[in-house]
């Protein structure tokens, strides 16, 4: 019922629960693809380029022997990224139980995909659980402290209420040593707020995604209603369709910095292409990720992606005091 959803950012515990379940749901039920899938993808040049975001992202802010942990961790996307930052310990939670399990089987090796058939340098402990409701402090306390804590496409699901959004930047803030970073990719809420505003309704997309607003998010709610808890619906073709929740960018950054985390920077994905693209060896990089296009596949990045692109931002955050010497 509509009553129940106008209150669903504070005291519904319940309501939450379902949503939360849903988000892990949704995960859990995307299978592995096999290459030729995922090459045929509608959104490829997309995928590609963010995971051209993300390896600059771990190359920018890991150095060799680092203790990383990856909040979030889908499936292990980004082990092999680690592993050329030869990060010396990983700890990946996810939600998702089938996410981890893929996870687990790209990290072992996985004998049925000869391109999985890795072995990774690194030692790393997986573990299912939800990142932004339980102490990750207490259950990592003989892994802790971490150099580098990465959340990549997932802090927004720990927006749904303040208590979850807090949880979660306090258990980065716990388990990063003085100095570590935090990094991470999440939704741009100006974008999307812009976007809203723009539109004649509570939606608007184009041909890989839509945004779908409830309708109580009318433009008077976004000033005078609480930060956390704003909900939409998100569907991107061959890859997401759950609800979501905004975060807008000063209260994160203000809220980040209660938890001792001070922003470095926060970019939009379109601004942080433009400025690490000005670099040879990331444009080396992308080149060879394909997410532009290469010599032998001219096909590249539609405008429909490259809007989807828009949607994003990058962000990193330093844990507050001295890093011990040695
Ligand atoms: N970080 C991975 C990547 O970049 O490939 C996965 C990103 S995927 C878009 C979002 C991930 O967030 C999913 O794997 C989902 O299960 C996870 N997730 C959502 N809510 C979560 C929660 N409360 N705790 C832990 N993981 C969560």
């Amino acid at each position: 019922p509509k009553s129940r959803l106008k209150h669903s950012a504070e005291g519904d515990a319940d309501y939450s629960e379902d949503v939360v379940q849903k988000v892990a749901n949704h995960y859990s039920a995307r299978t592995n693809q096999s290459l030729a899938e995922r090459e045929s993808s509608p959104i490829i040049h997309l995928k590609k380029l963010n995971n051209w975001i993300k390896s600059v992202l771990i190359q920018l802010y890991t150095r060799r022997g680092d203790a990383v942990l990856d909040l979030a961790c889908g499936k292990g996307g980004d082990l092999i990224k680690w592993d050329k930052a030869k990060v010396g310990y990983y700890v990946g939670v996810d939600i998702a139980e089938g996410s981890i399990e893929d996870c687990r089987t790209r990290y072992n090796g996985d004998a049925n995909h000869h391109q999985n058939r890795k072995k990774f340098s690194f030692p790393a402990r997986l573990i299912c659980g939800d990142c932004y409701e339980i102490r990750l402090d207490k259950v990592l306390a003989d892994d802790a402290p971490f150099d580098v804590c990465s959340c990549q496409f997932a802090l927004h699901y720990s927006w749904s209420t303040e208590k979850r959004a807090r949880r979660a930047l306090a258990n980065v803030s716990a388990l990063l040593r003085p100095g570590g970073t935090f990094i991470g990719t999440m939704p741009d809420a100006n974008v999307i707020i812009r976007k809203l505003r723009a539109s004649d309704g509570l939606s608007f997309g184009n041909s890989v995604y839509w945004i779908r607003f409830d309708e109580e998010y009318t433009e008077k709610s976004f000033s005078s209603s609480s930060p956390f808890g704003i909900k939409y619906q998100f569907h991107l073709e061959d890859a997401v369709d759950c609800p979501e929740w905004i975060v807008p960018v000063d209260v994160f950054k203000a809220l980040a910095d209660e938890y001792d985390l001070e922003l470095v920077f926060a970019k939009n994905a379109h601004d942080f292409v433009h400025e690490y693209l000005k670099k040879p060896e990331y444009v080396d990089l992308m080149r060879r990720l394909g997410a532009l296009g290469d010599d032998r596949d001219k096909s590249t990045l539609s405008p429909d992606e490259w809007e989807v692109a828009y949607l994003y931002l990058a962000f990193a955050l330093r844990k507050r005091g001295q890093p011990e010497r040695g």
